[in-house]
């Protein structure tokens, strides 16, 4: 049988995309590792999220905090606000505990090897063998959704997801080499990203076109199946946006455990199916005509907004007054950014 992970690595070597935390083929062929933390870092932000978004955000971090060190020694709150717009804020909690982990356990030194990495805050199975491999050339196989769907089509499984991922893992396992395992990592993770994409895989430039089953059989493109999903629930919650006569926003730090967990927020009520009203302060509370929408993995968020302007003396049950020096609303997780721009017309201060 001809060797498809030597194919597909002759095709990396000249088609690898650019990254920001990537060594190009030719350079780690001449023995450059790239930096683990800089690796480490765009897993835990391309969680759920794609390259595009995650570019800068990586620029960023790698600028504020240069080193494992510096991040481990960063205050919450700037790498909370750092984040905010990036999406599913327990990672950004996580990269804390992780860089202090690996400072405090690890003299500042990522381990290299999966059950080490595995064994490290926020790193699950997926991130320990991505980061062995691609930082580390460990022989490890990483598997995500690109990687499925490159593996279904190449063997024509159409047995759906999720049953279908542990059969789909063991082909991805059988063909990764000893050689160059980081980089057969990101080529696989290219070749789903540029050519076996979900909707038109551009199978004539494929490095794989020959031996692809689904190619063959002429059923790429509806695989892989997934087991359909059940409908996204709505939940709806009220928030109390209060703008004080100096221009300052009463705003919260939002509890360590749970959605947005600390990240800024506006002072509200639960989400659920009939939200109790609980207002920060007695005052007169307008609602807004507009609610913001925002839709997380697992529900659709809607919130009802309620304004009101408040004196210098108001003290607020929860919360406290955030004045412009102090509140950039770049700092607001998406959902809050979203309140924040519908709410901050009708409580301009100038
Ligand atoms: S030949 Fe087509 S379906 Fe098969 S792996 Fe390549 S792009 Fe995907």
């Amino acid at each position: 049988m001809r060797d498809l992970s030597s194919d597909l690595l002759a095709w990396y070597d000249v088609h690898a995309r650019d990254m920001p935390w990537r060594v190009p083929p030719a350079q780690r062929q001449a023995g450059v590792l790239p930096d683990p933390y800089a690796v480490w870092m765009s897993e835990i932000m391309l969680q759920q999220t794609t390259v595009a978004a995650v570019r800068d955000y990586h620029r960023k971090f790698l600028r504020i905090w240069p080193t494992v060190h510096d991040l481990a020694a960063a205050d919450d709150a700037d790498v909370m606000a750092a984040w905010a717009g990036l999406g599913y804020y327990a990672r950004a909690r996580n990269l804390l505990k992780c860089a202090r982990a690996v400072v405090a356990d690890h003299g500042g030194v990522f381990p290299d090897a999966y059950a080490a990495l595995l064994a490290l805050p926020g790193i699950g199975p997926y991130t320990a063998a991505a980061v062995a491999a691609i930082a580390f050339d460990r022989p490890e196989t990483v598997v995500d959704g690109n990687v499925e769907r490159v593996m279904a089509r190449l063997y024509d499984i159409h047995a759906p997801l999720p049953g279908s991922k542990a059969a789909l893992t063991a082909q991805a396992k059988a063909l990764t080499p000893q050689d160059r395992p980081g980089d057969y990592a990101q080529a696989v993770m290219d070749l789903g990203a540029t050519i076996c994409t979900p909707r038109s895989p551009a199978c004539g430039i494929c490095p794989w076109r020959d031996p692809c089953a689904a190619r063959v059989a002429g059923t790429a493109a509806e695989l892989p199946k997934k087991t359909p999903k059940k409908k996204t629930p709505t939940r709806f919650g009220i928030v109390y946006v209060a703008r004080r006569t100096d221009g300052a926003w009463l705003l919260e730090t939002r509890p360590e455990k749970g959605l947005l967990g600390g990240m800024l927020g506006w002072p509200g009520s639960e989400w659920g199916d009939d939200p109790e009203a609980a207002p920060p302060f007695a005052a007169e509370w307008t609602p807004l005509d507009a609610e913001a929408r925002h839709t997380f993995t697992h529900f659709h968020l809607r919130l009802k907004i309620m304004t009101t302007h408040a004196d210098l003396d108001t003290k607020p049950e929860r919360g406290q007054f955030l004045t412009p020096d102090a509140f950039s609303p770049a700092a607001l997780p998406t959902a809050m950014r979203k309140v924040f721009d519908l709410a901050h017309v009708t409580l301009r201060s100038d």
